[in-house]
C-alpha cells in the first residue's frame, strides 16, 4: 500500500526546497537576508533567553539555564529554555501550531540547532539517559499532521536515547491558553501515561522532557510526574521557548 504520509511529507519537502531556491529567506523580524532559521544574528540574539552565557558546571557536568522548577524541585531537576516566548518567537509558534504553517517547523527546528550548538547539545544530552517529548493528543496530532516538540527537537540525540513514543496521552485535555494556574493544572491531571513496553525500564533513569512552550509549567510538570511515578530518578526539561511569567515563577526573571 502507497504510505499517503510519507509521500505528501516528501512532496512539501521538496515544495519548501525550491521556494528556497526561488527567493531569498528573510529574516521573520528585519527582513535582512538570512540562511537559517526565521532570524538574521542580531534578531536571534534579542530572542534568544541567553542560553550559551548560562551554562554553568554542575555535578552532573551540566546546569539548565533556569536551574530547578516546580513545588520542593520535587518535579524538575532541571529546566532549559531556548527561546523568550514573546513577539515573533510567539507568532510564529502560533501560526505554526494554530494555522498549520507547516513550513515554519523546519525553520523553528533550525533556529533550536543555532540556539543549541553541538557543544552544549552533547553536554546536555551526555547528562541523561533518555530524551522524551510531551506528547500531542492524537485528535491534534490527526488534525495538525504533525508533533511540534517531536519535530523541532529531532536533532538532539541519535536512536540509542531517543524515546519519541514514551509518554501518551490518554485523555484530552482543553486547550490551555485560557486557563489560570489552578485550572491548568486540573485539566492536565492524570493525563499522560508511559507507554507500556517501557514501564519496566525507567527505575533509576534520567529522563530528558523536551516541549515547544513553557507557560506555567503544568504540562511539563504532568509529565515529569508520571515519569517519576514509574520510576524515574530525574527529570530535567527542554523547551524552544518560555514566558517572562514561568522564568519569574522559576526565581530567575534575570536569566530571560
Ligand atoms: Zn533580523
Amino acid at each position: 500500500m502507497l504510505d499517503l504520509k510519507k509521500w505528501r511529507r516528501q512532496g512539501k519537502e521538496l515544495l519548501f526546497l525550491a521556494r528556497e531556491l526561488i527567493a531569498p529567506r528573510c529574516c521573520a523580524a528585519c527582513g535582512a537576508v538570512t540562511e537559517e532559521g526565521c532570524f538574521c544574528e542580531a534578531c536571534r540574539q534579542s530572542y534568544l533567553a541567553h542560553v550559551r552565557e548560562t551554562f554553568r558546571p554542575r555535578r552532573d557536568g551540566y546546569t539548565a539555564a533556569l536551574g530547578a522548577f516546580g513545588e520542593n524541585g520535587a518535579y524538575l531537576d532541571s529546566w532549559l529554555c531556548l527561546f523568550r516566548y514573546e513577539g515573533l518567537v510567539r507568532e510564529l509558534i502560533g501560526k505554526l501550531k494554530f494555522q498549520k504553517e507547516e513550513r515554519l517547523l523546519q525553520l523553528l527546528k533550525e533556529e533550536a540547532q543555532l540556539a543549541l550548538p553541538s557543544a552544549p547539545r552533547e553536554k546536555l544530552v551526555a547528562a541523561y539517559d533518555l530524551v522524551a517529548f510531551v506528547p500531542t493528543s492524537p485528535e491534534r496530532l490527526q488534525r495538525r499532521g504533525f508533533d511540534v516538540p517531536r519535530e523541532i527537537f529531532s536533532f538532539l540525540a541519535g536512536k540509542e536515547k531517543m524515546r519519541p513514543a514514551l509518554l501518551l496521552r490518554v485523555r484530552r485535555t482543553p486547550p490551555l491558553y485560557d486557563l489560570n494556574p489552578q485550572e491548568r493544572r486540573e485539566a492536565v491531571a492524570g493525563c499522560f501515561a508511559v507507554a507500556a513496553p517501557y514501564r519496566q525500564q525507567l527505575k533509576g533513569k534520567k529522563i530528558l522532557l523536551c516541549d515547544d512552550i513553557f507557560t506555567t509549567g503544568s504540562t511539563l510538570k504532568e509529565g515529569a510526574a508520571e515519569l517519576r511515578r514509574q520510576g524515574a530518578a530525574a527529570v530535567g526539561a527542554l523547551t524552544f521557548a518560555a514566558s517572562r511569567e514561568a522564568a519569574a515563577q522559576a526565581g530567575e526573571d534575570s536569566a530571560l
